[in-house]
């Protein structure tokens, strides 16, 4: 039987890069998967093509993690149409590249409502459904364990908070059975990161492996945390960095 037969997992920011390499390792280890997108509704419904090709159930929900309200939404829909939520992936995310001087606050108040608090209010929502064997799983960076560089400081502030985020909701969700974690990507060739972009050279230099991380190897790690063989790892973060932050 497939690890994850019978499960209901919601992925943010299903629709392309990290979390639409999570949806299909999701459904392809026997999850049922809804996934949100904000611009991308073409992209979301060939993800769900792909599911629903496994013989999974699939639905793409146009969700922005802008609007806590449409999170809260999103989880709700998802347990109105599958029954359940056993795992919630909190993978959207952005980088507004800047500079401390030139950050402005609406960088700053955006950064935040898609990084950080859609984090907390879609994991709150989705726990209030969740029983014993639960998942909360959040994607960080290991920028939020290594800067290394100067002009990332808003994108660090906000992968560094989802720490913080972690471990309050393993103490909190813990005495239910619930296991929360963060998974740190390194360098990840994905539309935000390409490994052949302007800056890859750069992040290639500082990293021991000597080349960038593919979605699935991030994929791999949530797929890990999701299942029963994580059942005692709550509170952790797991870098899956190529040594970035070693
Ligand atoms: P991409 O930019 O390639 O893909 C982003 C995904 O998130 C898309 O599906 C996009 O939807 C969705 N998304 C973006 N903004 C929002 C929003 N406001 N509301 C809902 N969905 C949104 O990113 P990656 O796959 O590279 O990154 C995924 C996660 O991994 C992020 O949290 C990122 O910070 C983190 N990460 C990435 C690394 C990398 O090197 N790639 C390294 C470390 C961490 P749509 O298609 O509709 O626009």
């Amino acid at each position: 039987m497939s690890r994850l037969a019978g499960k209901v997992a919601l992925v943010t920011g299903g629709s392309r890069g990290i979390g639409a390499a999570i949806a299909r390792r999701l459904a392809e280890d026997g999850a049922d998967v809804a996934l949100t997108y904000v611009s991308s509704p073409a992209k979301a419904d060939a993800v769900v093509a792909e599911i629903k090709a496994l013989g999974r159930k699939g639905l793409a929900l146009a969700a922005d993690s802008a609007d806590a309200a449409a999170v809260v939404s999103a989880v709700e829909r998802t347990v109105e149409v599958f029954g359940r939520i056993d795992i919630i992936v909190n993978n959207a995310g952005i980088f507004i590249g800047g500079s401390l001087d030139n950050d402005t606050l609406e960088d700053i108040d955006r950064t935040l409502a898609v990084n950080v608090r859609a984090v907390y209010v879609g994991s709150q929502a989705a726990a209030r459904h969740m029983g014993k064997g639960g998942r909360i799983i959040s994607i960080g960076s290991c920028l939020a364990e290594l800067v290394g560089d100067p002009g990332i400081t808003l994108y660090s502030l906000s992968k560094a908070a989802l720490v913080g985020l972690t471990k309050g909701m393993a103490r909190d969700l813990g005495p239910r059975g619930i296991t929360v974690n963060i998974v740190h990507p390194g360098p990840t060739d994905t539309d935000m990161n390409p490994a052949e972009g302007a800056h890859a050279d750069q992040q290639r230099s500082r990293l021991p492996l000597g080349h960038y991380g593919k979605a699935t190897d991030i994929a791999a790690a949530v797929a890990y945390l999701a299942g029963e063989d994580a059942g005692f790892v709550t509170g952790a973060a797991l870098a899956v960095d190529g040594g970035f932050a070693a």
